[in-house]
């Protein structure tokens, strides 16, 4: 069975082809465009997934290395995202599936980036179910318990900014080019974590809060930066570090306070922010530490892009899960609605 998958809820337009849960095929365009505005400009991205997207389909196509008419079916993002970046892949996939008269599969990207471990790839081991993960992602924070492929239940969340934005956030005040997460993983890997120290916010349960966190940067760095103009150039390293470190740690009190709860031992992390050195060392480290066992995508899917769309694509090709050609694209969508 060979399934295409396109994704654009975002500023990244990708396609990729899947052959029985094994992905033959990942492309992905990222925009360039959004660096100097300092974040993603809807308007922009949507005009860019216009251009990029035939290219990118017909390349993940070749590197398939098959025919079009050799599809099974074509599974699309069909939210959450940007409603005018969601309606290019919605109405490319759309006009595609008419055209080769195969089934449409609509996917929930929080599902994808989820489902991203259910990839056949060599040496990963897939999570038995039930299973927590942890959703890390620009737009998303989620503690997530999945005791079935598309049965998934939100079990704590950030009640406002995502830890993606968080990361991005603070790497703006410390003048970093947007998206800033990658820099501030690269920096604090030269830093010491203890050296700054930021108050962690109270929430209660399992959800999240890190608009305080990111307020609290904001202020020690404009105090500093007063007494001393060239604090941040003098400490970058242990800024990022200590940033990093307050972050992690909120992140794993609360997988810990989720372990506790539901005596689920199987830990998974997904979305942009797993590609974070420092939480994937940290998740690991809880195997020998608590017993935990624990599941860190592969580098490719932790991002958005199109792999992840094309597995849900194949899971629900299995069930008989196909959209109808009036599905449309939705801008909210909760990782539990299918
Ligand atoms: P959502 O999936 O919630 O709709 P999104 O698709 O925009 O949001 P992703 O592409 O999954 O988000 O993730 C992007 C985020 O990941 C950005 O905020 C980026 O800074 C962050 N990120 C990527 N790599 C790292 C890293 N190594 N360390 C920290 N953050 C990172
Ligand atoms: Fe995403």
């Amino acid at each position: 069975i060979y399934i295409l998958g396109i994704e654009s809820s975002c500023d990244d337009t990708s396609a990729a082809v899947i052959c029985n849960g094994k992905i033959l095929s990942n492309v992905v365009a990222n925009q360039e465009i959004h660096t100097k505005y300092g974040g993603v400009v809807p308007e922009l991205a949507s005009r860019a997934h216009q251009q990029n997207i035939v290219p990118v389909i017909q390349q993940a196509i070749q590197q398939a290395n098959i025919d079009k008419k050799d599809l099974n079916a074509i599974a699309f993002t069909r939210g959450p995202g940007l409603m005018g970046s969601l309606l290019v892949g919605t109405s490319f996939a759309k006009s595609l599936s008419l055209a080769l008269d195969i089934p449409l599969i609509a996917v929930n990207h929080m599902q994808g980036h989820v489902l991203a471990h259910f990839i056949e790839e060599e040496n990963q081991q897939i999570p038995p179910f039930p299973f927590i993960c942890l959703t890390i992602s620009g737009g998303h924070t989620q503690i997530v318990k999945i005791t079935n492929h598309f049965n998934m239940e939100v079990l704590g969340e950030t009640l406002d900014d995502a830890v993606g934005e968080a990361f991005d956030k603070s790497a703006k005040i410390l003048g970093l080019p947007y998206p800033g997460g990658p820099l501030i993983d690269k920096y604090a890997q030269l830093g010491n974590p203890k050296a700054f120290k930021f108050t962690k916010p109270r929430v209660n349960d399992l959800n999240f809060s890190f608009s305080g966190l990111k307020t609290g940067i904001l202020y020690f760095i404009q105090k500093k930066v007063k007494e001393n103009s060239n604090f941040i150039q003098e400490n970058l390293n242990d800024i990022c570090a200590s940033i990093q470190h307050t972050i992690v740690e909120i992140l794993f009190e609360k997988l810990k306070k989720t372990v506790q709860q539901t005596g689920i031992k199987h830990i998974a992390i997904a979305g942009g922010v797993s590609a974070n050195s420092e939480i994937r060392k940290v998740l690991k480290g809880t195997e020998e530490k608590f017993g935990w066992k624990t599941y860190i995508p592969k580098f490719e899917y932790t991002t958005d892009n199109a792999a992840m769309i094309a597995i849900v694509g194949y899971l629900k090709y299995l069930e008989n899960n196909f959209s109808e050609e009036s599905t449309s694209a939705t801008a909210r969508l909760k990782v539990s609605e299918n």
